[in-house]
């Protein structure tokens, strides 16, 4: 582990090429890849930092890999992104009018998913698998989505 002082902001620990996480934040629930998730803030086995809330028509999921070059790579931004227009799709499906959440790739991604499409806990683990470099749970919920939508037209 590597400790780095970044002033104000600091001090924040590294580990292992991970995302780094401030000293407030070494004290957050881990998220287990195989494990249930609850409302709240967490960090994930990639060393993200995830938050997932529920209102009365979505879930909304922010994620965050401040500082952490291994889960900004083209191919998981890229993977992200189809994540996130998938939920997108489903909330077309649901009747939602709301502009799109997930706008460009960047280290602070936001996804949202109506009420009923899937289950936090499995989609979360699919934003999960991509940080561990599985695309294939992510490419799936976005083709379904996609594939309702266009059979409709
Ligand atoms: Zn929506």
């Amino acid at each position: 582990m590597d400790s780095t002082d970044l002033g104000a902001l600091g001090p924040y620990d590294q580990f292992d090429g991970l995302a780094p996480l401030h000293a407030r934040e070494r004290g957050m629930p881990r998220l287990h890849p195989y494990g249930p998730v609850g409302p709240g803030r967490a960090v994930t086995p990639g060393g993200g930092r995830l938050t997932l809330e529920s209102d009365a028509v979505h879930h909304r999921v922010t994620l965050d890999h401040l500082g952490c070059e291994a889960q900004t790579t083209e191919e998981k931004n890229a993977a992200f992104r189809r994540i996130a227009r998938g939920a997108e799709a489903h909330c077309l499906l649901a009747g939602c009018t709301h502009p799109a959440r997930h706008a460009d790739d960047n280290v602070y991604r936001l996804f949202e998913v109506p009420l009923g499409a899937l289950e936090p806990t499995a989609f979360v683990r699919m934003i999960l698998a991509v940080e561990l470099g599985d695309f294939g749970p992510g490419e799936k919920f976005a083709r379904a989505a996609e594939t309702v939508i266009n059979s409709d037209r």
